[in-house]
């Protein structure tokens, strides 16, 4: 017997009844965004391996452990995207888009690939809704770019979400704070885990943002970013404080949360959903004000965000809104022999080209087991037309709902359907 293939460890096959939401949802981050005037970007699924080393760094978990790298025919080391936002600056830079009219503002819908331990809320083929904007410093823009996510979480109906921000400075008062850091974290090396030692001399931020018990336990008492801020990345905090209290997005300074990225600047944040378990975090983003250089481009200042589309529907879930109805047919129509599923056939195309879900029969199922179909997806009306009502050119519309029924002529029943 053939050996069953199954999906790979980490993915997922959607059907329908959950497409649905997808869809719900994927709509929404549209119509929100494109309200905020950013336009849809769409880049390749891989890209070179080194932009990813070089746009998410080198010592991220993220390019360590979790990339997927193939090498092509012809040697080329490629890497499934593990985020959005490497390739979107790519594609800015390569396409000269630098010289258009700023703000650049941009977002998009994909795939990511991750190597990571699957678990509720973390796959290893997952969606994000994000968006990038690039060529305004000014904390407005901050506000902005957490007021589109806000908005979008809100009109998608999820309930207990907490915005949680932060500032990590720039590289002007980053290495005081970096050193003050170092030291605190020195003091308690022993009980680090294993990846927060390697962390401390590498990327010691990053240890602020380690998920194990006891590195957490231990950043609680740490130095924070906020009280290390030159007087720039201050009062851009605080006016992007002033901008939320302005829309009233409530929001908790959270000195816990850091993007451990040389080119992370100013303003970082999450919405956290607590109810949905230990991957809490709908959607992170923030200020790199460094990464179009980095990349090779111009000077650009950049902020954006990475929304998690699993765990949105996890949110959803949890509050109760993630039930989208099927869509159910205005009309059934059981015919009887060849002429009347003809004249079926003609009827439902014309309903269908004029916006309406109408089925007939397709399998030539008895009558009986059609009136159990036509049951089942829920037709709000039935027409059965056999030799006789072709002859008359009249048949009984039946109203399924309240099981009246009317003699109608066959030819009017569009009209009478799209007057409903
Ligand atoms: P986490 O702290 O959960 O590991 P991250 O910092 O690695 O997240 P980002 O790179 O900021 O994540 O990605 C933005 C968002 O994408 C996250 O907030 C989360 O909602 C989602 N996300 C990240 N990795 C995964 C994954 N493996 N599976 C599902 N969603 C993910
Ligand atoms: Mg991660």
């Amino acid at each position: 017997m053939a050996v069953k293939i199954q999906k790979p460890r980490g993915t997922m096959d959607i059907f329908p009844s959950e497409a649905r939401l997808w869809q719900k949802i994927e709509k929404t981050a549209r119509d929100v965004a494109s309200r905020y005037g950013f336009g849809e970007i769409r880049t390749p699924t891989f890209e070179e391996l080194s932009l990813f080393k070089r746009g998410v760094g080198e010592v991220t978990d993220v390019v360590q452990k979790e990339m997927y790298t193939f090498t092509d025919r012809e040697d080329r080391v490629f890497a499934l995207r593990p985020e959005g936002t490497a390739s979107c600056v790519r594609a800015i830079i390569e396409n000269g888009k630098a010289s258009d009219v700023m703000p650049l503002r941009y977002y998009y819908i994909i795939n990511c690939f991750r190597y990571e331990k699957p678990q509720a809320g973390r796959s290893r083929e997952f969606f994000q809704f994000g968006t990038e904007m690039f060529g305004t410093k000014d904390a407005s823009a901050d506000a902005t770019i957490i007021s589109l996510a806000d908005t979008l979480i809100r009109e998608l109906g999820i309930e207990n979400v907490e915005l949680h921000i932060n500032s990590i400075g720039c590289p002007n008062c980053r290495p005081k704070y970096r050193e003050a850091l170092v030291n605190y974290f020195k003091a308690h090396e022993e009980s680090l885990c294993d990846t927060c030692k390697e962390r401390l001399k590498t990327n010691p931020l990053r240890v602020l943002d380690c998920k194990s018990p006891i590195c957490s336990e231990i950043a609680k008492d740490a130095p924070n970013t906020i009280d290390y801020l030159c007087e720039e990345c201050d009062n851009h905090f605080a006016e992007l404080k002033g901008y939320l209290d302005a829309q009233g997005i409530k929001y908790t300074v959270d000195t816990r949360i850091v993007r451990g990225l040389d080119y992370y600047t100013k303003t970082v944040f999450e919405f956290i959903c607590k109810g949905i378990g230990a991957q809490s975090t709908v959607c992170g983003g923030g200020r790199y004000d460094g990464l179009m250089e980095q990349l090779g481009g111009p000077s650009l200042p950049g902020i954006g965000f990475g929304m998690g589309l699993t765990r949105i529907i996890l949110a959803m879930q949890e509050s109760g809104v993630a039930d989208i109805p099927e869509n159910k047919p205005v009309l059934y129509i059981a015919p009887m022999g060849t002429a009347a599923r003809a004249k079926a056939m003609k009827i439902v195309s014309d309903l269908r080209a004029r916006g309406y879900y109408a089925e007939c029969d397709i399998s030539a199922r008895s009558l009986k087991a059609q009136m159990k179909y036509a049951d089942k997806i829920g037709a709000q009306y039935t027409l059965i037309i056999g030799d006789s009502e072709l002859e008359s050119g009249k048949a009984q519309l039946k109203n399924m709902e309240n099981s009246t029924q009317e003699e109608i002529e066959i030819d009017n029943v569009c009209n009478i359907i799209c007057k409903e």
